[in-house]
């Protein structure tokens, strides 16, 4: 054997995930850009899943008597996470195929009290969600997405900022002429959370006996508009995110900056596989959750009961006598993919990564068997026997992925859904796109990378035993 030989035999190396088709890589990729520009926060992914799988046959469980095999499924829970099955011919106690990903994202929400008015100026207070950088969302137009009930109970939604005639948001930030002081501090104290004010009015009303008169106007042209007041805001939730639709990036378009890939670039190709499978052998599942930016917590997040109270409902359905007993089995005997973005070298900053073990854009879906802090604290751990059965699966279907690490042991860390499903003592492991600049207003993925993932969650959802 000549060393080449012997060096391909016997050494690992990450392989391009380019060498797929050219042409499908970018097609998939314009989709993805669609449904990432209109959907920009939990609620309005899970009304764009629910239209999406309701366009492709799938029922809403609540309102079915019967199922059998073949049969497409959704259950919703407070607007804000879904599960979709589709019934495979297998008995259900045998396990299901299930991809889990999260669509909350990093961003910044109201106080229930946010209005108030300073130097000329109407602007709310914030609370942010999930971790960030706070100097990096200041001085970006911001849009304002979600819901204020107002007070005979209607539903007001909103997307504002979106298109070009709607106004944006705004966070002032210090001139770099007098930031002498401010540039001294450490990064985390440069902006501060009380300082994530936005500026949402200015023009005065036109009286000159009103006390804070530009809250006041704002607060009118608001009530001319929706019919709210300043105390309907306690009941809100409001979002504001960046303004900008998703963009490719380079020469060759290879990759994405968009607001919110994490982790809806592993929702959208979970989910459009899922939307492709027809009478699997074993029932497939895909999860979209919330909360997961926090803990998972909360009864939308996946540490809630609300993914076993949709099997249950599925194999009551099912078998009425046995239903509790036929779900239980079902989640011991899964297979799952918790499908969460993964942090790739980033060529700025080498330090913080160990190179041999960090994801690359551009090798493809990232498999990861632990994540968490420290001593792998938090972490679900895969089991080598279930990462093995999914490595020859994708080497057997031609699917490029690489394993990664988040960064170097002991720099920080990260959680994802995968231990709440493992609790019910399924074989879970992490699996997603690799993402630069995580968390940041705008995020970075590789075209090829999604594409890579959509294929390795459509050969998944496959597995026959
Ligand atoms: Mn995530
Ligand atoms: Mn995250």
């Amino acid at each position: 054997m000549t060393t080449k030989e012997l060096e391909e035999k016997l050494t690992y190396k990450k392989k391009s995930a380019w060498k797929d088709d050219l042409k499908e890589i970018m097609d998939y990729a314009e989709g993805y850009k669609t449904f990432l520009g209109e959907n920009k926060t939990e609620r309005e992914c899970v009304d764009w899943a629910i239209k999406t799988a309701e366009l492709n046959g799938f029922k809403n469980i609540e309102q079915v008597k019967t199922v059998k095999p073949g049969d497409k499924l959704y259950r919703q829970h407070h607007n804000k996470c879904v599960v979709l099955f589709v019934v495979g011919k297998d008995d259900i106690s045998e396990g299901m195929n299930l991809c889990a990903s999260h669509i909350d994202s990093p961003r910044l929400d109201l106080k229930q009290v946010p209005l108030y008015e300073d130097t000329n100026q109407a602007v709310l207070k914030t609370h942010y969600y999930g971790g960030i950088k706070k100097y990096q969302w200041t001085t970006l137009p911001l849009a304002m997405h979600g819901v204020i009930f107002d007070k005979e109970g209607k539903k007001h939604s909103f997307a504002l900022g979106e298109n070009p005639d709607e106004p944006v948001f705004f966070i002032s930030e210090l001139l770099i002429h007098l930031s002498g002081e401010q540039m001294a501090r450490p990064a985390t104290k440069a902006v501060v959370a009380e300082q994530l004010n936005i500026i949402v009015g200015h023009i005065p009303l036109d009286d000159e006996d009103a006390k804070e008169s530009v809250k006041l106007n704002t607060l009118r042209i608001l009530n001319e508009q929706y019919g709210i007041t300043e105390e309907d805001f306690l009941s809100a939730e409001i979002e504001f995110v960046p303004v900008e639709k998703p963009r490719d990036v380079g020469f060759d378009k290879g990759m994405i900056v968009a607001y919110g890939h994490d982790d809806r670039v592993c929702a959208y190709p979970a989910f459009s596989a899922l939307m492709e499978m027809k009478d699997p052998k074993r029932t497939t599942v895909c999860v979209l959750a919330d909360k997961e930016e926090i803990g998972s917590v909360g009864s939308t997040g996946l540490n809630s009961r609300f993914f076993e109270n949709a099997v249950n409902e599925l194999t009551h359905l099912i078998d009425k006598q046995e239903g509790t007993y036929l779900a239980r089995k079902a989640m011991e005997n899964s297979y799952v993919l918790s499908m969460d973005v993964n942090a790739c070298l980033d060529g700025n900053y080498p330090d913080a990564f160990e190179k041999r073990n960090a994801a690359i854009a551009g090798y493809g879906t990232v498999l990861t068997k632990y994540t968490g802090h420290g001593g792998k604290s938090g972490s679900n751990d895969a089991n080598s026997e279930y990462i093995h059965k999914l490595v020859k699966l994708f080497n057997e279907n031609g699917i490029v992925f690489q394993t990664g690490e988040i960064g170097k042991v002991d720099l920080g860390g990260g959680g994802t859904v995968a231990l709440y499903l493992a609790s019910y003592g399924a074989n879970v492991v992490d699996m997603g796109v690799g993402v630069l600049s995580m968390h940041a207003p705008y995020e970075l993925i590789s075209k090829a990378d999604l594409y890579s993932t959509y294929k390795a969650s459509k050969v998944f959802y496959s597995i026959e035993d």
